[in-house]
């Protein structure tokens, strides 16, 4: 008898993420970057797929950030996590902002063979630094979308100045995140994510930037700098 695939999922990974689970919606948390960067990237979005009317599905959504906001920007969300602890935060905060995004705990590979092309925006932001086979990620997204529809991804770029910044900095100076969020070796550089996706057939569409001014404590994006955080916008061929 053969085993089934080892799932692409590293427990050690989904742990960190469920022992702060209360904590999603606490601007003041660990999560406080997620929330600072959380309308850029929205209007981004928005931008590139006009979300209202649109099914939109978020992988690895965690406590909902960027679901409930795209929800609220008109879209009808779900959520996908692995991580049952930060679902459960995701349901409740949706119960209590009066949001319809909604959520489930299963894997993208499995939600893509149970339901192909259903979605017409796909969003996988700040996850495939925490999986072991991103390209079965990104296959998956690929897999989810409709033809004609937009996957959205976003990671850290892998160079000195992101060990730099995303980790001594983030993690030790700054101490934004928890030691240990990031490794640096699972760090994708935009043209090893571009490659993945365009294995997966998809087009690129735009790769924008997200830098971080520590005396402003601002984020912006800015299309020439992708050293350390970048977003990525794709389209499936319709
Ligand atoms: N996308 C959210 C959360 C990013 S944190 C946002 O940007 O606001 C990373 C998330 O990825 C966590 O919620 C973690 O539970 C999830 N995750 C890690 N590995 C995963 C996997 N294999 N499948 C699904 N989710 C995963």
């Amino acid at each position: 008898m053969t085993a089934a695939p080892a799932a692409n999922v590293d427990p050690a990974e989904l742990e960190k993420f469920q022992a702060l689970a209360s904590r999603w919606w606490d601007p003041h948390s660990e999560f406080r970057p997620l929330h600072e960067i959380n309308p850029l990237r929205l209007d981004w979005i928005d931008r590139i797929a006009s979300l209202s009317g649109k099914r939109a599905l978020d992988v690895g959504c965690g406590g909902g950030i960027l679901a409930e906001a795209m929800a609220q920007r008109g879209a009808q969300v779900r959520g996908i996590d692995l991580a049952e602890r930060s679902l459960q935060v995701a349901e409740l905060h949706a119960l209590e902002s009066g949001t319809t995004a909604e959520y489930e705990r299963i894997a993208a590979e499995d939600l893509a063979a149970r339901e192909p092309g259903a979605w017409d925006v796909v969003t996988c932001m700040e996850m495939l630094e925490h999986v072991p086979d991103p390209g079965s990620t990104v296959r998956a997204c690929t897999n989810l979308v409709r033809p004609g529809g937009w996957v959205f991804f976003s990671t850290i770029n892998r160079n000195p100045k992101a060990f730099m910044l995303a980790i001594v900095g983030g993690e030790y100076l700054l101490r934004m995140l928890p030691r240990g969020t990031h490794e640096y070796e699972k760090f994708i550089r935009p043209s090893e994510l571009a490659a993945a996706a365009r294995r997966s057939g998809l087009e690129a569409v735009e790769v924008i930037g997200m830098t971080y001014n520590p005396i402003t404590r601002r984020y912006r994006l800015d299309a020439r700098d992708v050293d350390v955080n970048y977003l990525a916008a794709f389209r499936r061929p319709a």
